[in-house]
């Protein structure tokens, strides 16, 4: 994926963003929406996106760039609050050669516990159920 391909509009986040696929949301308004990372790096682990077509930074305007910081701004006390934890770390990767694999620009809001290793980038698959429950207490901190 280069920072210049044209936006893929079949994209899993633009599937989700029409309900065509599944995701486990904690918020939306009219210019963003926040779902739950289903392969979590850590437990609590959460994407904002922007409702707008765009692939990455490059391509994205500022005000869907403040849009998604708001969006992150909000949400990142209601993890912090729902997972007890000590740290928090915001990433946003562009590019494969940065790591982006989605090519729909997103935030990533990742819970961080000293001592408890981050997994590595898409690796395991979440539970369900427990992403569900994570994700109701995350909706309750806001
Ligand atoms: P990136 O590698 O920065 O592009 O991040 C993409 C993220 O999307 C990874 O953390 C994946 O685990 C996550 N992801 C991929 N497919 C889905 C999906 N269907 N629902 C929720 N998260 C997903």
């Amino acid at each position: 994926m280069q920072l210049t391909d044209a936006y893929d509009q079949q994209n899993i986040f633009a599937k989700i963003l029409r309900d065509e696929m599944p995701s486990i949301r904690v918020f939306e308004d009219e210019t963003t929406v926040a779902f739950m990372d289903i392969m979590p790096q850590a437990p609590g682990h959460v994407l904002v996106i922007p409702r707008v077509a765009a692939t990455n930074v490059l391509t994205l305007s500022a005000d869907d760039a403040r849009a998604v910081m708001t969006t992150t701004h909000l949400l990142a006390p209601a993890v912090q609050k729902a997972m007890e934890a000590p740290g928090l770390m915001l990433a946003q990767l562009n590019g494969s050669a940065a790591g982006q694999t989605v090519p729909h620009f997103h935030m990533h809001i990742i819970p961080r516990h000293k001592g408890l290793e981050m997994l590595g980038h898409g690796t395991e698959m979440a539970d369900i159920d427990e992403l569900a429950k994570i994700a109701t207490r995350i909706r309750d901190a806001i």
